[in-house]
């Protein structure tokens, strides 16, 4: 027999996903289709308006949902563009969603620097949380960049300073 105690709140429940190996037995990712296509979008290297010249789907995994407990994908359309004034090709702008050429949305890649830059998690158990709290799985090498990256943002904008300390309270 189970003992009653076991039933309260903050019971210690394993993540059912632990041990997990096919990704057939993950979760459905939920998928959001979003649109950034333009007929026309301005130049950004000259400004000039450039007309639509194909569509494409960029991919970007998102922070999950954490009442489902399951990954979130945005599917984005996208035009792309050829500039009549300097022949640049361009795609529609996303940077509102994510930075240049990157799988993982700005709201990921900014939890998983906090993670390591304010809580002072390594970047395995870094990862681990983004899976078992957030249904996003980035590799930890992936956050080691990210972490650096901000690191070097941070001394360029604040001349000397790396990035604070782990645990260094002030809250
Ligand atoms: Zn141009």
């Amino acid at each position: 027999m189970q003992r009653s105690a076991s039933s309260g709140p903050g019971e210690y429940l394993c993540d059912p996903t632990e041990g997990v190996s096919s990704a057939a037995d993950l979760p459905f990712a939920q998928v959001l289709d979003l649109s950034r296509d333009f007929e026309h979008s301005p130049c950004p290297r000259c400004g000039t308006s450039a007309p639509r010249l194909r569509r494409r789907v960029r991919e970007l995994h998102d922070l999950g949902d954490p009442m489902l407990g399951a990954p979130r994908r945005l599917r984005v359309l996208l035009s792309q563009h050829r500039c009549p004034g300097c022949g640049a090709c361009f795609s529609a702008d996303v940077a509102d969603l994510a930075p240049p050429r990157s799988r993982y949305t700005h709201r990921v890649s900014r939890l998983a620097v906090r993670l390591v830059a304010e809580d002072g998690l390594p970047y395995r158990p870094a990862s681990w949380h983004l899976w078992r709290d957030h249904r996003v799985f980035v590799p930890f090498a992936t956050i080691q960049n990210w972490v650096e990256a901000a690191g070097e943002k941070k001394l360029v904008g604040r001349g000397s300073r790396g990035l604070p300390g782990s645990g260094a309270g002030g809250f």
